[in-house]
């Protein structure tokens, strides 16, 4: 590759010998599970977020399904999201025994449609799970306001928007829950899984710390059924290095995708592509810069050719994957989302990336498009 789409390299060549001698702490002490590393980066993040509380946990995805595990769901309900996203935003309800109700999503944001909410809230509806796709908030005025008029918590899928905020306020902390993800491809991403659950209500807080450890509030007593769900302290370590880095590091992504937006509207490419769209009060973070092109696959098989990075998240809606056949959604039913699968394409932007690859980036969409 010419451009990679992400390279991970670059960043940790800036940062190895910290990261390395925080590795090197935590065998030193040979100090594994929970402890001081875990907590004073919760707190850290806390801090980072604006939120009260933060309980680290071992995936974006168990921090999705920790949180539905407050809610005590039971077969047959229902959970409303988004069929445009990473496959463990609906996953874990399914995995709890309920049902994932998906809702279309608008063609400009990628993100949930909340004026298709009301009409799928049902009796059942215990939850609503926005997803701030790609680094930016979903909107949060409207969703809260719908939600609490039917009294059905809101739990935000913050994986891909650690840093994101609207009307100033962080991505993860204006629901029941923010979930995020500390999964090595994300803006803030350690040496392995992670994930961390945000909130602002201290009871939840201890619930959830009692839930990734068997449901155990001291040794060997068990209030809750729980499981294993737990940051590692290697992980905590090295997050830890890297979290004064992260608004420099969003501001990078930023700077590169309004470089990206300047270069495309100077190749006069507009008419062939769509550029992401950033909603005013939203502050996008860029964990993807993820454009519609006409052509797409033939664009793709053009770019991979000549080296460009680029993947298309993602390529087939929730709501029509084989596993969930069973709930009897049909195409055309979601389809914005469906139209959006066959035309997204997300191309480079991590901080690291200078600006003569992205100018290779656009010169070959553009050499694609003057013969396509
Ligand atoms: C990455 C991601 C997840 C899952 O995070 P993991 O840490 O990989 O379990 C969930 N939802 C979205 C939108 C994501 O991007």
């Amino acid at each position: 590759m010419k451009v990679p789409l992400l390279d991970l390299k670059a960043q940790f060549k800036e940062i190895r010998a910290d990261v390395l001698s925080a590795i090197e702490g935590v065998c030193d002490d040979q100090s594994f599970i929970l402890g001081e590393r875990v907590s004073t980066f919760e707190k850290q993040v806390a801090t980072f977020l604006g939120c009260r509380y933060a309980v680290g946990v071992a995936s974006g995805s168990d921090a999705l399904l920790l949180s539905l595990m407050t809610l005590n769901l039971q077969p047959g309900d229902e959970v409303i999201t988004v069929p445009f996203t990473f496959f463990s935003t609906a996953g874990v309800v399914s995995r709890l025994g309920a049902t994932p109700v998906f809702v279309d999503i608008q063609a400009d944001t990628f993100n949930l449609d909340p004026e298709q909410i009301e009409k799928n809230i049902t009796s059942r509806t215990k939850a609503i799970i926005p997803v701030h796709l790609f680094g930016q908030c979903a909107d949060m005025g409207k969703i809260l306001e719908v939600a609490n008029r039917h009294g059905v918590k809101v739990i935000e899928d913050a994986c891909q928007a650690i840093g994101a905020e609207q009307q100033g306020q962080k991505a993860g902390t204006m629901g029941y829950t923010g979930c995020f993800s500390f999964f090595p491809s994300k803006n803030l991403g350690g040496v392995g899984d992670g994930g961390l659950i945000s909130t602002n209500d201290e009871t939840l807080k201890d619930l959830l710390l009692a839930l990734r450890v068997h449901g155990s509030r001291s040794d060997y007593h068990h209030d809750h059924i729980g499981m294993n769900s737990r940051l590692d302290a290697l992980e905590a370590a090295v997050l830890q290095v890297k979290l004064p880095h992260l608004n420099t590091w969003n501001t990078k992504r930023q700077q590169n995708a309004a470089t990206y937006d300047r270069l495309f509207a100077d190749a006069g490419l507009l008419n062939r592509i769509t550029l992401p769209h950033t909603v005013p009060g939203n502050v996008h973070i860029f964990n993807q810069y993820t454009i519609r092109a006409q052509n797409r696959d033939q664009l793709m098989s053009y770019l991979q050719e000549h080296g460009i990075g680029h993947k298309v998240y993602y390529p087939v809606p929730l709501h029509l994957q084989e596993c969930y056949q069973p709930l009897g959604y049909q195409k055309g039913d979601l389809p914005v989302s469906e139209r959006m699968a066959t035309e997204v394409l997300s191309l480079p932007v991590y901080p690291e990336l200078p600006e003569s690859q992205m100018e290779l980036v656009v010169s070959t969409i553009k050499d694609f498009y003057a013969n396509h």
